[in-house]
């Protein structure tokens, strides 16, 4: 694992926090209390919720942190392990920030084309990986934006046919199965991230976290800042893992109006993308997003190679059926048959 390490990292200890007992605690430069406690800085390790997260993911507390965002963590990653001028690479399109934190790091990054935006030719892209002699690569899984999905089997083949960080990004993967997160301690450069924003829905707190072997977890935790996690979201995040009933029943019903939705737009001749997340990438047109806006409804356009496609997140029935009202009636009155 040391020889993925950055050299700074390498010399780092952990910011350690002074957790002992006391009565009296004037050692942290903290104000007097007038709100609940919250003079107090968080708990830096975030003990409790982590625990909880260990009993969901059935890994051990040692091979998890938590974040701020998943967004924090991907950053972490590359503080941890870029170093100027070396590759992270991805698969293209996909989520924009990658690339956005690999340049802010001084990293180079390059994404491998997807067929069809969909589909992943394993082999090719293991080749791909080692021609760019990729210090990391990272996939999101399900992938935003296209909502497509690379198989288990597949995530192995990376992982054993590769000699980088291979960041598996779940952001999505309660919509979907096939998680690797079992699989961190067979492969020492895996690495799991899963987020709160998204199947939980409580993207305000801004709460994810990451799996990965105890290794990897240590190294990763000398860069992290101290009391990254505000203690409102530990809380709620908590409440969160509590609530799993509610998320469980929602999960369920975005699956449901998935199906709907793509169905919807198959008819409507927008080869919509089979999609294994909580969105669905299709190809509109570049009028249809100022016809939807005008009605007050927000969906996503892309430039670039994905000019023309829209991605529409699953919402709630009624938010689907209205958008999907208004995206035929949009194509009636362009060409009424
Ligand atoms: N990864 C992927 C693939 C995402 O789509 C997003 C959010 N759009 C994130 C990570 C960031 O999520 P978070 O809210 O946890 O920072």
């Amino acid at each position: 694992m040391k020889k993925y390490v950055r050299k700074a990292v390498l010399d780092l200890k952990a910011y350690e926090v002074n957790d002992a007992g006391y009565s009296i605690k004037l050692d942290a430069n903290e104000g007097i209390d007038w709100y609940d406690g919250l003079n107090r800085y968080p708990d830096n390790q975030a003990v409790k919720l982590v625990k909880a997260l260990s009993d969901v993911t059935e890994k051990k507390e040692s091979e998890l942190i938590v974040g701020n965002g998943s967004s924090e963590l991907i950053e972490l990653i590359l503080k941890t392990f870029l170093e100027p001028q070396e590759y992270v690479v991805s698969i293209d399109p996909t989520f924009s920030m990658y690339k956005i934190f690999t340049t802010i790091y001084n990293g180079k990054y390059e994404g491998y084309k997807l067929v069809d935006n969909q589909y992943c030719d394993i082999e090719d892209f293991i080749e791909f990986i080692s021609k760019m002699k990729a210090k990391i690569v990272i996939l999101s899984n399900p992938n935003n934006p296209t909502g497509s999905f690379i198989e288990k089997e597949s995530i192995e083949k990376i992982l054993k046919g590769s000699d980088a960080i291979v960041v598996i990004d779940e952001a999505y993967i309660e919509f979907s199965s096939g998680s690797v997160i079992d699989l961190i301690n067979e492969y020492e450069n895996l690495i799991v991230l899963r987020t709160f924003s998204k199947a939980y829905a409580v993207a305000g707190i801004r709460l994810g976290y990451l799996a990965a072997n105890e290794s990897i977890v240590k190294y990763i935790k000398r860069v992290k800042s101290p009391y990254n996690l505000n203690a409102i979201s530990q809380e709620i995040g908590l409440k969160a893992l509590d609530s799993i009933d509610v998320v469980n029943k929602n999960i369920e019903l975005i699956k449901e109006e998935r199906e709907k939705v793509w169905k919807s737009l198959y008819k409507l001749g927008l080869n919509p993308i089979p999609s294994y997340a909580n969105f669905i990438l299709f190809q509109g047109d570049d009028k249809l997003n100022d016809y939807l806006k005008s009605f007050g409804i927000l969906v996503r356009e892309f430039g670039g190679d994905l000019k023309g496609y829209i991605r529409v997140t699953i919402g709630t029935r009624e938010e689907n059926d209205k958008v999907i009202e208004k995206i035929g009636r949009y194509y009636n009155e362009k060409c009424p048959n």
